[in-house]
């Protein structure tokens, strides 16, 4: 297999751009049959999973692949040949990629999309020596955030969260789960829930809502005696049957840790979440051992995310559950801490593991799954097979979308990236460098590298034309 980057490939050389029109997002509808030709390899992950053990390791890549792709769902899939003499493909609109490597778009299961600003300047400070802890003590942290969050109108919030989505689509990801939590009163948090709904008509990656509402316990709660037990009924009486009759959230998250809410006031807000019918899941063990793994694995919930400190007993709950551990390795690379989830005993006791970006200002600002398989691969000992089912279809699982999306079978939707490489090892080996060349949703290309690289024949472009004046 050549180690060389495909830079200017066929996919490239290719004739005239003859599909101009553009939604007012700047994506491009593609014509109803599209033939994906070209990929030097083609990872299917074939399989409704979830994928554990060994099975992490199986992305069922298949090489010189085809799909085909039809009102924005895959057709089929398989060898080029196979899928070329199909009729369908060969009245379909080609596009050959020149040698790329093509595999679902990503599923970031875990982000906190909605924020205000960054927090630079604690970066700055815990580079100098503080703690995270130290500072979210001193008022900053999390409550900066929500100090931010509040202060800023919708529309600042929708801008900023537009353009995050944009870039989340430029590094191949094509659906994102999204929290709440940085507005923590009524106001603040419906204000998020509803701007997650605005973004999902607004532009085509698919946003998953879930309320944090228990991210931290506010001020003036903070200072109030009895405080935290005044907000968990503002969260349990008002929040969760607003949110859940607005139909806001599909998800309740609860930040059960050290500093924020303990096993107990977890499992009650979760339940009051569920009452409501709100899925639970939770951030759990990254500043300390607090037992939220076995709370997730006791009360059912689809993931528990962080899981630095987890135990051996933890492991062994999460192995014999359903319940998906989600690893953020993003969180403690920018935290500068050494200790990472035990992310080989994880897998290696059979456990679904899947990897996020937990995008978000205070531990995490990236919003790169290519960074993160990176960190996956170096610092929690991941191979780049393990990485990608991780970021893919156990991914999909984690937010119980894998029956729509996740890996690229018949009948799932038309979710893909291709990347700007021959092996798909290199997606994780190139650290730090965007080698996405073209992430597709629904069968619509909401990124591609300039305004003329993705170009189909002047001969398909006629056939589209006149299959569009035959549909009309
Ligand atoms: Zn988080």
């Amino acid at each position: 297999m050549s180690g060389g980057l495909p830079v200017g490939g066929a996919g490239r050389a290719q004739a005239s751009l003859c599909h101009d029109s553009r939604f007012s997002d700047g994506t491009r509808p593609l014509p109803t049959s599209l033939l994906i030709t070209g990929a030097s390899q083609l990872l299917t992950l074939l399989g409704r999973g979830p994928r554990r053990g060994n099975s992490l390791s199986n992305l069922g890549v298949i090489e010189d692949g085809a799909l085909l792709a039809e009102d924005g769902r895959i057709a089929a899939v398989g060898k080029r040949p196979k899928i070329e003499s199909l009729p369908a493909a060969r009245s379909a609109v080609k596009l050959h990629l020149g040698g790329r490597v093509v595999l679902p778009g990503f599923v970031d299961s875990h982000t906190h999309l909605v924020h205000a600003a960054s927090r630079a300047e604690e970066y700055e400070l815990r580079i100098q020596g503080a703690s995270y802890e130290e500072i979210a003590r001193k008022g900053g942290g999390i409550l900066n955030s929500v100090k931010k969050l509040r202060a800023a109108t919708a529309e600042a919030l929708k801008q900023r969260a537009l353009v995050a989505l944009k870039r989340f689509a430029a590094y191949g990801t094509t659906t994102i789960e999204a929290k709440s939590g940085y507005g923590l009163d009524v106001t603040a948090e419906l204000k998020i829930l509803r701007l997650h709904k605005e973004l999902v008509a607004e532009q085509p990656l698919d946003i998953v809502s879930t309320f944090l509402g228990a991210h931290v316990v506010p001020e003036p709660y903070r200072s109030t005696p009895n405080g935290t037990e005044k907000y968990i009924a503002v969260l349990i009486e008002r929040m969760i049957p607003e949110v859940s009759r607005e139909s806001l959230a599909e998800f309740c998250d609860v930040f059960c840790d050290r500093g924020a809410f303990s096993r107990e006031q977890s499992k009650r807000i979760l339940e009051a979440g569920r009452q409501n019918g709100l899925v639970p899941r939770l951030h759990a063990e990254q500043m300390a051992r607090t037992g939220a793994t076995q709370l997730a694995v006791q009360i059912g919930a689809v993931s528990c995310d962080h899981l630095e400190q987890v135990n051996t007993r933890d492991i062994r709950a999460l192995a014999k559950s359903r319940t998906v551990a989600t690893l953020l390795p993003g969180c403690d690379f920018h935290l500068g801490l050494k200790k990472y989830a035990p992310a080989r005993r994880i897998i290696d006791a059979g456990a679904v593991v899947a990897l996020a970006t937990d995008y978000n200002p205070g531990t995490s600002p990236t919003l790169s799954m290519p960074v993160i398989l990176s960190l996956a691969c170096t610092q929690l000992r991941m191979t780049p097979a393990e990485a990608i089912s991780a970021a893919t279809l156990n991914g999909a699982y984690a937010l119980r979308r894998e029956k729509q999306i996740g890996s690229l079978e018949v009948g799932k939707l038309a979710d893909l990236s291709v990347f700007e490489v021959a092996d798909y090892r290199e997606i994780p080996y190139y650290f730090g460098v965007n080698t996405c060349w073209m992430t597709m949703k629904r069968g619509i290309i909401v990124h591609g590298p300039d305004e003329t690289a993705i170009q189909f024949s002047e001969e398909t472009c006629r056939k589209a034309a006149s299959h569009e004046k035959s549909e009309a």
